[in-house]
């Protein structure tokens, strides 16, 4: 964990008197999805207002009252953000607010348009001007080309011309309109308040957090609209044409445990793929701790399959930032250690099991491991909670780029074990993971391990990754 990073986080409802309130509480529990900017976009069924800011939601909205008052309305959209695509500064906060011939529209995004830097290339030589460096902006450019306002259903219309993972939410004056790309890649669930409003969100967790009652997913290729109306649904994709590609990623790390991913409990999947991996890759030892948080519950399954006491090794400390905002790797280190905490009267002179999510770079593992053993752990046994990294991600997550991901730089894994300095290594295979998720093995996207991307990037993607690698090193050069 630590070295990729979250995606975004979404939340919308429609006609709740205190629905700005409600998703300013469910952003709260969306954080792990996103730290860098949260912004919340209001209608009172005539004219949106938007307010974004750069850090996380506390901090965005610390003037508090105030700030959510002048928001206040009943219909509401908000949004997490860690950036994909685009840079890390405030124009690329979201909601997105936009006007064009047919009205206003915010719109918050999840995932990642591998085809948006075509698209834009296209829209700007026709004179388009873009404000922004995400890919979302490209999705209003869209709606707004007269030949498209004229559909019988525009906004199905234009999701046909996008290409890669999106959930995303629009709030029109009147309406919000909830859609997911056709291989439903990134999560997006519909709720229900104990007043009868109807909300949508990321995770079940943001539906927990203000006591709504989770109703069903949104399908892949769906759209579903909530008005003065209720709930209404249509679909942009034929249901069943596309087999679906959820990612994985979400049950291993990304997700909270308490939710519900796809229709399953996220923690249930990761304590099954814990005692997978004691059946694949046992051993002797005396305790087997896991790497909090993501690590907890497939160190559950571990522990409840092997017969090995579980034990809470490493404190996790909830109010240090993210590390990989320090600026040097001594750095990094120390901000790593001031967040994971040793603790040595667990781990001194016993023969311990690690239990992690994944291993990205792992430059922040071997940390943990230097820890354990400066506090006295007599055996390390390291193992991971899915397979070995080798590909990057273009449908959302940020990962380092290939030369970066540790599975790539070593020859095999004896490389890798002597790299992270433990006595031990193994990682869960891919077949064993797919196994502890409830659904068709062939219904996951898995190309972040395996290679096989299910939506081919090869062409759009080497563009995306130039583009992307240039816009970045504009940025940096703005910022110095
Ligand atoms: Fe998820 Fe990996 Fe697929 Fe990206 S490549 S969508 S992280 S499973």
């Amino acid at each position: 964990m630590a070295d990729k990073k979250e995606e975004c986080g979404i939340f919308g409802i429609y006609g709740d008197p205190d629905a700005v309130q409600k998703t300013y509480f469910s952003l709260h529990s969306l954080q792990h999805r996103g730290q860098e900017s949260a912004g919340i976009a209001s209608s009172d069924g005539e004219c949106i207002r938007c307010f974004t800011g750069m850090g996380q939601v506390s901090r965005v909205f610390r003037a508090g009252r105030g700030v959510l008052k002048r928001l206040d309305n009943p219909t509401a959209i908000g949004h997490v953000r860690y950036s994909t695509t685009g840079s890390s500064n405030p124009t690329n906060a979201q909601p997105f607010l936009s006007e064009f011939s047919q009205g206003q529209v915010a719109v918050a995004h999840n995932g990642n348009l591998i085809n948006a830097p075509l698209l834009r290339d296209e829209y700007e030589a026709y004179g388009h001007i873009f404000k922004t460096s995400n890919d979302t902006e490209i999705i209003v450019h869209l709606m707004a080309k007269p030949t498209h306002v004229v559909k019988s259903d525009p906004l199905g219309h234009v999701l046909n011309h996008l290409q890669g993972a999106y959930s995303l939410l629009f709030l029109f004056p009147d309406r919000i309109e909830a859609a997911r790309d056709p291989y439903g890649i990134r999560p997006l669930c519909l709720g229900k308040t104990s007043n009868g409003a109807y909300c949508v969100a990321s995770e079940s967790c943001a539906l927990d957090s203000i006591e709504a009652e989770y109703i069903r997913d949104v399908e892949p290729g769906e759209i579903v609209t909530l008005d003065k109306n209720g709930l209404s649904s249509r679909f942009f994709v034929k249901p069943g044409t596309v087999t679906p590609a959820h990612c994985i990623f979400e049950h291993v790390y990304f997700a909270k445990q308490s939710s519900l991913i796809f229709g399953e409990p996220v923690h249930d999947v990761r304590v099954r793929s814990g005692r997978q991996l004691a059946i694949e890759h046992p051993v002797d030892a005396d305790i087997v701790i896991p790497v909090p948080d993501s690590g907890t519950s497939a160190a559950i399954g571990y522990a409840n399959e092997s017969g090995i006491p579980f034990d809470m090794g490493f404190v996790r400390s909830h109010y240090i930032g993210r590390t990989f905002l320090s600026p040097s790797q001594d750095m990094r280190d120390m901000a790593v250690k001031l967040k994971l905490t040793v603790v040595k009267s667990v781990v001194e002179g016993k023969r311990v099991i690690v239990v992690d999510d994944s291993v990205v770079r792992g430059t922040t593992t071997k940390g943990k491991i230097h820890s354990l053993r400066e506090a006295g752990a007599k055996e390390i046994h390291m193992r991971v909670a899915c397979p070995p990294i080798k590909h990057p991600c273009f449908y959302g997550v940020d990962f380092p780029t290939h030369e970066e991901l540790l599975a790539n730089q070593k020859e095999n894994m004896e490389e890798i074990r002597k790299f992270l300095r433990v006595d031990t290594i193994g990682y869960i295979s891919l077949e064993g993971l797919l196994s502890c998720a409830s659904l068709p093995k062939d219904h996951y996207c898995h190309a972040c391990w395996s290679g096989q991307y299910k939506i081919p990037v090869s062409k759009v993607v080497n563009k995306f990754s130039m583009e992307r690698h240039q816009m970045q090193l504009f940025d940096e050069r703005e910022m110095e």
